[in-house]
């Protein structure tokens, strides 16, 4: 069986944001990882290109920033 590779497409973005909670500045990052494959189409059918792959990071990255945070302190107390 040959191993298929398939592209990877990683995004890293950081946010600074202010805790929902108390409002202390709170800083984020994250990568979002993504591949380039067969599986992941379009619409019309046609296999994402790279291109398209990238654009799907940028979705995702800007919904990332608009999600709230939370300082470590309100975290803990929100798990409780
Ligand atoms: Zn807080």
């Amino acid at each position: 069986m040959p191993i298929i590779k398939f592209e990877q497409v990683r995004y890293n973005t950081r946010k600074r944001c202010k805790c929902a909670s108390c409002g202390k500045a709170v800083s984020r990052s994250t990568t979002i990882i993504k591949t380039v494959n067969p599986f992941n189409k379009n619409a019309d059918g046609s296999i994402k290109t790279r291109a398209e792959v990238r654009a799907d990071c940028d979705k995702e990255a800007s919904k990332w920033h608009t999600k709230p945070e939370w300082c470590k302190d309100c975290n803990e107390q929100r798990s409780r």
